[in-house]
């Protein structure tokens, strides 16, 4: 039956006592009941329309009910809706292909899976299995995915909630520029520079016991951090040294969120894996993928790949995979990225010139992030890490305001993420710089007056 035969009481009722939602006390209504979606907005059951400024969780690239995405699952699923992961077809081969050719350097062969967190689970096995070592480097603002490796990758708090978790990750600190760990200036932080901090842990732990550093390129959820230039090319250098592996988790930056097909091609690196997922496909389907490059590809072709899924490769979800591709080629979704992130850019860097709450804005493309604070000079956060409940009610009061406008948004901590369709037109941006510019100047007056 079609959504629009409940009425909205009935779903938020039985979403209620039937579904479990992630991250969340059940028992409590959800937010509201969503009946569809068109484009860069979304309606629930009552008609009232939203600004999708989020993507959904970062991953719908494309919008909602992209004509073209639509009707190529359609096609797949007439044709053959599923044939198991051993045999050649070739929307699994043309999509392998055509990642191959967008991907720079030796990224060439792809294991399709159905989601990021298990794209990062074999990238950090098959890294382990390449190398012969057990150990992986991550960082603490980070997440990874909610499976118990992925979730012992992740640094944000959610990883005190799962149990003993998988042995073998070692924390270290990330590029946070506008609160360097060491409290120096980013030039002189050694953190920031990468390969002075990286060095110092692996000589504590022994880099011959280092299978991979897995990073976040632009890292997303835990406060849109963008490393300054010159992180990554000291990172991949310190990786090659060890010959440990450098994996990039571009489950949220990769494909095209950033302004470039990959968040690395911004510094000119490569990496030995990039994980991805969310933009591969625009989340149409449940798709993720880790595509590796020379060094382990030559491994796979002489050993067997331990690993595997009923669902890897699911031909839906690559149909909708090589039609998203497509699809960015052909609208040139990337220039779009850019002319409107720019203007992103330059409308919330005018708010932040009457808003004394916004510490900082930063991002790249449609990646963006403003991470609020109560005092420019003290940089203290307007909510403490961590925070939830009333403590971050200063930061979901903004949120809520902007629902109740017709703008979706999400914030984390401190930091508010914007992170709209990337066929985002000049009108809707202008549209949510309005609605920004009316909630976080009555925020800004409950801080300042
Ligand atoms: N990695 C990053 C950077 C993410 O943002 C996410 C999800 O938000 C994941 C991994 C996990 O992906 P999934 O939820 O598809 O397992």
């Amino acid at each position: 039956s079609s959504n629009s035969t409940w009425g909205t009481e009935r779903i938020i009722e039985s979403d209620m006592r039937y579904v479990i939602r992630s991250w969340s006390q059940q028992g409590k209504p959800a937010q509201a009941a969503i009946a569809r979606g068109e484009g860069s907005w979304f309606w629930d059951t009552d008609g009232k329309k939203y600004l999708d400024f989020q993507s959904q969780l970062v991953n719908m690239n494309l919008g909602h009910q992209h004509p073209r995405l639509v009707e190529a699952i359609v096609r797949q699923v007439r044709e053959m809706a599923y044939m198991g992961p051993g045999f050649a077809v070739q929307v699994r081969a043309e999509l392998g292909e055509l990642i191959a050719e967008i991907a720079p350097g030796d990224l060439s062969m792809s294991f399709f899976t159905t989601g990021g967190a298990e794209a990062n689970e074999n990238a950090v096995r098959l890294a382990q299995h390449v190398t012969g070592r057990p150990k992986v480097m991550a960082r603490y603002r980070s997440y990874h995915g909610a499976t118990a490796g992925a979730l012992s990758l992740t640094g944000d708090p959610r990883h005190h909630h799962n149990g003993p978790g998988v042995p073998g990750v070692v924390r270290f600190h990330d590029p946070y520029t506008y609160r360097t760990p060491s409290g120096q200036e980013p030039e002189n932080c050694p953190v920031c520079q990468g390969a002075p901090h990286l060095e110092e842990v692996l000589q504590y732990e022994d880099p011959n016991t280092i299978a991979a550093i897995i990073v976040e390129t632009v890292t997303g959820t835990n406060g849109l951090i963008v490393p300054p230039d010159g992180y990554l090319q000291s990172v991949r250098e310190v990786a090659d040294k060890y010959g440990i592996f450098l994996i990039t988790d571009e489950v949220m930056a990769g494909y095209g969120r950033t302004g470039e097909w990959f968040a690395f091609n911004h510094w000119g690196i490569v990496p030995d894996i990039v994980t991805s997922a969310k933009g591969l496909n625009s989340g149409y389907v449940p798709l993720g993928a880790m595509t590796v490059g020379d060094r382990a590809r030559q491994w796979l072709n002489q050993n067997k790949f331990w690993g595997g899924q009923t669902y890897a490769g699911h031909p839906l979800a690559c149909a909708s995979a090589l039609e998203s591709l497509k699809i960015m080629q052909d609208e040139h979704i990337l220039e779009n990225v850019r002319t409107q992130g720019a203007r992103l850019d330059a409308g919330l860097r005018k708010l932040a010139e009457r808003y004394q709450i916004m510490g900082d804005v930063r991002g790249k493309g449609l990646f963006y992030g403003v991470e609020f604070v109560t005092d420019r000079a003290t940089r203290e956060p307007l909510v403490p890490f961590g925070a939830a409940g009333a403590a971050a009610a200063p930061m979901q009061r903004m949120v809520a305001e902007a629902w109740e406008k017709g703008l979706y948004l999400s914030a984390n901590n401190n930091v508010l993420r914007l992170t709209p369709p990337l066929i985002i037109t000049e009108d809707e941006i202008d549209f949510a710089l309005e609605i920004l510019d009316d909630v976080i100047g009555a925020a800004n007056a409950r801080v300042h007056g």
